[in-house]
């Protein structure tokens, strides 16, 4: 077995061209095509700092075959519908879903119980809620199979890299139908388009190794026996008892967080980040990033910014978020009278537009503590939620005002097209938002216009309000055990609970969950 490893930079259209580059990697190499039995890309990442983008390549180049594991399969599940412990896992999140994985992985029956649908059915609420402005608060961009990670960019990238082991989250995921590209783009992503069926091959695998997935199945209560949760009550009043509950219902599930308040379940007001969306021409980020006048086989250009601003002497960071190039602007409210928006892009990124989150910290003492408590960031997010849907006319169409506008404070007179389908409406932003919030994101898209040219201009346009970034509430868990410091057999999980933000670090915080309760035993 012998190999050689080789880093290279390559114009565009040669690391983009499989035949042009297997050359140009053997050439660099100083081998023949005949030498070489295979040729495995490790890395791949964009090089846009000098006068022409450039592509960074790192592969190993096989002189005899690889060992028989470098493509998978790398996960085996044996049978588990006859195990000694079951598992409750409420919500088929990342969180819930790599949890149950995890779960039969070690021998235990995990019972995932959904609120939403399957994520084939999922898709006609998604058509109703932009097409009729009707919210389904059971299935929507949030709520159903794959949870808020299905209808998405599929951005794999994370800074949780402590918290896990990353590059097996994605082998799972490729395991399961992604591209393998994942395992080699520096900034890996699948697709809206590609998500379900990796979704659904997902709950496939956990089915046939005798795991249960439950759809339009919502937990209202809990099985409480003093300080001990022995399991769950759904809507339709069925009492499912478990040896554990991993709780992994996400940031946007406001029901449980009243259930655990209501029921005398320890939970935590959290800081959160709250913002609008901003969306140029996809054309207008390419050429400031790339300087081309046309990106041609380089992918649509992504930025990540981030300013520290002042504000009443307080320093609160502004910053990019959940960036979608090539991308939509999708209507992400979990309830009617509310207005969410959120960012999605299909596998090609081929859109004409590029939409990010802007947002910036909401701090503690940001909220009305004295009065609503551990909710108080839940109901200052649903406070600024309701105002933008009341302000915008009462319907999914989302409040709106042209970037320049906005940093002069004149309201627009027209908006631009956009790629956010129930519509917008044009509304003085600050309204929505309140001054301090305006005031702060404003400081950041005057500093972000000076790092991208055009970026602060009336080419772009705001869209409200990009609110559910992070959990506004913590439910606590124990550092080693994971659970619940107060509630045995509870084990609260991934992003809902304030432990992961963004899909792998809520699949990582799945996994760790299921060791968790594991070592419980
Ligand atoms: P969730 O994905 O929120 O899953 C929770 C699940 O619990 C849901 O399916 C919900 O229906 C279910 N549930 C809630 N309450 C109950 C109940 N009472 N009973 C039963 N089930 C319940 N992250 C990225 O890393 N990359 C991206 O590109 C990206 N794009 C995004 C685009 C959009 C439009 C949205 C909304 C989010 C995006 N995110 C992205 C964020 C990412 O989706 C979340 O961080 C991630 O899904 C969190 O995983 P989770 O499993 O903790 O929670």
């Amino acid at each position: 077995m012998s190999k050689r490893e080789i880093e290279v930079l390559l114009p565009p259209e040669v690391a983009y061209d499989e035949f042009a580059r297997y050359r140009a990697l053997l050439a660099a190499t100083g081998l023949e095509p005949g030498e070489a039995d295979f040729v495995h890309l490790r890395k791949r990442s964009i090089d846009a700092r000098g006068r022409q983008p450039l592509v960074r390549l790192r592969a190993d180049i096989w002189l005899t075959p690889p060992p028989a594991d470098t493509f998978g399969p790398w996960f085996q599940y044996s049978d588990v519908s006859r195990a000694r412990r079951t598992v409750l896992i409420v919500g088929a999140g990342p969180a819930g879903l790599f949890a149950a994985l995890r779960c039969i992985e070690l021998g235990l029956k995990p019972i995932v119980l959904e609120r939403g649908k399957d994520v084939r059915t999922r898709r006609r609420d998604l058509a109703a809620l932009n097409k009729e402005h009707v919210v389904n608060p059971d299935s929507n961009y949030c709520f159903g199979e794959g949870g808020a990670g299905t209808y998405s960019d599929g951005k794999l990238y994370t800074r949780a890299t402590k918290r896990g082991d990353i590059q097996r989250i994605l082998r799972l995921l490729v395991q399961h139908g992604a591209t393998p590209d994942i395992l080699v783009d520096a900034h890996p992503h699948i697709g809206t388009n590609k998500l379900p069926a990796v979704v659904a091959a997902l709950r496939d695998t956990i089915r046939a190794a005798g795991g249960e997935v439950r759809f339009d199945t919502r937990v209202d209560d809990l099985i409480l026996d003093s300080n001990h949760l022995r399991g769950v009550v759904t809507a339709t009043g069925e009492a499912l008892e478990a040896d554990a509950v991993i709780l992994a219902t996400g940031h946007s599930a406001r029901d449980i967080y009243e259930l655990l308040h209501r029921r005398g379940v320890r939970i935590e007001a959290k800081p959160f980040a709250l913002g609008v969306r901003v969306e140029h021409p996809q054309q207008l980020i390419d050429q400031a990033q790339y300087r081309l006048q046309d990106r041609g086989p380089l992918p649509a250009a992504s930025y990540a910014l981030v300013h520290q601003t002042q504000w009443q002497g307080k320093q609160r960071g502004v910053f990019s978020f959940c960036m979608c190039p090539g991308g939509f602007i999708v209507p992400a409210a979990t309830a009617s009278g509310e207005v969410v928006v959120n960012g999605m892009s299909p596998s090609r990124r081929d859109s004409r537009f590029a939409n990010s989150g802007i947002v910036t910290a909401v701090e503690l003492e940001d909220m009305d503590l004295a009065q609503h408590g551990e909710l108080a960031g839940l109901r200052l997010q649903q406070e600024i939620e309701q105002r933008a849907c009341a302000l915008a006319g009462h319907t999914q169409r989302a409040p709106a005002q042209r970037l320049g506008d906005f940093l002069k404070g004149t309201v627009s007179p027209e908006l631009l097209e956009t790629s956010y389908q129930p519509g917008l409406v044009s509304v003085n932003m600050e309204q929505v938002l309140g001054a301090g919030l305006a005031d702060r994101l404003r400081q950041g898209f005057r500093d972000f216009g000076r790092k991208i040219p055009g970026y602060a201009t009336n080419a772009a346009q705001i869209v409200g309000v990009e609110s559910r970034t992070s959990a506004p509430v913590r439910i606590p868990r124990d550092r080693t055990t994971l659970e619940h410091p107060e509630i045995r057999g509870l084990f609260p999980c991934g992003e809902g609970a304030g432990f992961a933000g963004g899909i792998v670090s809520a699949a990582m915080d799945g996994e760790r969950c299921a060791e968790a309760v594991l070592a419980g035993f």
